[in-house]
């Protein structure tokens, strides 16, 4: 495309469901691609990507802690899950003829690079799509507070949140047919209307330091391009 880029860095951030496409559980080959697709095509228009991707699709820590396993052991086995789909895009990506580098937050070193600050943005310059694995390394927390985390790191101007959904709504739209979608919230309507949006501390950290948030539809094909060329997809939270 030959319009012009609101957004010169992206962070992405793709739930592990995002991956499941018509399956439950793993990842569907057919989706996968088709992410990275779209992914590849900002990135040839010039755009840096930052790419989080949750664990959901494999193990989440909170299910298999419901399911009486140690809650911190649980996280792990999450934050692993999503190295695993880190490493499926890596190669999707790849595939396809793009240039992507798997970080994670917990040392594998015979798999993927370290998270490390600098480098992520050295790769980043060059054109490299850096997908960010393990979330925060952290357990209790979450692969949005990773995504929020790793976007005011980096320094991106938009983090996006690729979901089933096409924006926030203020009720659930697939219960309710007078369901209504805002087209721009800030984050303090986010707290105080409570809006499921991400988790506290994600929220917390893309509004204390500013980070714009584009919540959008997945499936819609070249939505991603037109949301870095500055189209009004989706919904906006900002300050
Ligand atoms: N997780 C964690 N610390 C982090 C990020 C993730 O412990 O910083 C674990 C947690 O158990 C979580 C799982 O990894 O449930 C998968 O991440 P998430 O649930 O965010 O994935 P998504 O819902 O986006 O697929």
């Amino acid at each position: 495309s030959t319009s012009a880029l609101k957004y010169r860095r992206i962070l992405l951030k793709l739930s592990g469901e995002a991956l499941m496409g018509r399956e439950d559980y793993g990842i569907d080959p057919e989706v996968l691609f088709r992410l990275a697709r779209e992914i590849q095509e900002v990135n040839r228009a010039g755009v840096q990507v930052g790419v989080v991707i949750g664990g959901g699709n494999i193990f989440r820590g909170a299910g298999l802690a419901a399911a009486g396993m140690d809650r911190v052991t649980g996280d792990h086995m999450g934050m692993l899950a999503t190295v695993m789909n880190a490493l499926a895009m890596q190669d999707a990506l790849e595939k396809i003829g793009s240039y992507a580098r798997t970080m994670s937050a917990l040392k594998i070193n015979e798999v993927c690079e370290d998270f490390i600050r600098r480098r992520a943005i050295r790769h980043l310059e060059k054109g490299r799509i850096a997908i960010f694995a393990a979330g925060t390394g952290n357990p209790f927390f979450t692969t949005d507070s990773a995504a929020a985390l790793r976007a005011v790191e980096v320094g991106a101007e938009l983090m996006l949140k690729a979901t089933k959904v096409d924006g926030v709504y203020d009720k659930d739209p697939k219960k309710h047919a007078d369901a209504t979608r805002y087209e721009k919230l800030t984050y303090e309507d986010v707290i105080t209307r409570d809006l499921k949006v991400m988790d506290t501390a994600a929220i917390a950290l893309c509004r204390d330091y500013d980070i714009p948030l584009r919540i959008y539809d997945m499936s819609r094909s070249g939505d991603l391009m037109r949301i870095v060329q500055g189209e009004p997809i989706g919904t906006l939270v900002h300050n």
